[in-house]
C-alpha cells in the first residue's frame, strides 16, 4: 500500500471547498439527489476528491434510487476501509478512502449480486475522471 496521505486540518480546509471538507473531514452528508454524480452515466473512474486515488468505477455503479452516487463494490478492496459507526442514532459501516481516511459514505448489506452491498457514497467525496474507463478489477494501485 502507498503511503497515507497525512495533512492537518489546515491544509485540507484551504485545499477543499467547504462543502468537501464538511462531507470528507467530518463525516457530512450531501442532501439525497442534489450531488453531481448520483445520476451520472459516464463512463470512467471515480477518485477521491481529496487525494486523487480511483476508488470506484462506473462498471459497478447502478441506480439503487437512494438519491446517491452507488456502488457495488470499489475498484480493488484494499482501496477503502470499513468502520462501525454508531452516530446519528443509527448503527452503520461508514466506508472511507484508504489513502487519507476521507469520509466517503457508508454501505450497507441491500446492494445487488453479485456482492449484496450497496456503496452509498457522497457525490461531494468523489471526482470522475471519464478517461481510463476501462479499468481492471482488483488490480493493485499503480505506483507512479
Ligand atoms: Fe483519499
Amino acid at each position: 500500500m502507498a503511503d497515507k496521505v497525512d495533512k492537518t486540518e489546515e491544509e485540507w480546509r484551504e485545499r477543499l471547498t467547504p462543502e468537501q471538507y464538511w462531507v470528507t473531514r467530518h463525516a457530512g452528508t450531501e442532501p439525497a439527489f442534489s450531488g453531481t454524480y448520483w445520476n451520472s452515466k459516464e463512463a470512467g473512474h471515480y477518485a477521491c476528491v481529496c487525494c486523487g486515488q480511483n476508488l470506484f468505477g462506473s462498471a459497478e455503479k447502478y441506480d439503487s434510487g437512494s438519491g446517491w452516487p452507488s456502488f457495488w463494490r470499489p475498484i480493488d478492496k484494499e482501496r477503502v476501509e470499513m468502520r462501525s459507526d454508531t452516530t446519528h442514532g443509527m448503527s452503520r459501516t461508514e466506508v472511507v478512502c484508504s489513502s487519507c481516511d476521507a469520509h466517503l459514505g457508508h454501505v450497507f448489506e441491500d446492494g445487488p449480486e453479485p456482492s449484496g452491498l450497496r456503496y452509498c457514497i457522497n457525490s461531494t467525496s468523489l471526482k470522475l475522471n471519464e478517461e481510463g474507463a476501462n479499468h481492471e478489477l482488483e488490480q493493485e494501485p499503480s505506483t507512479s
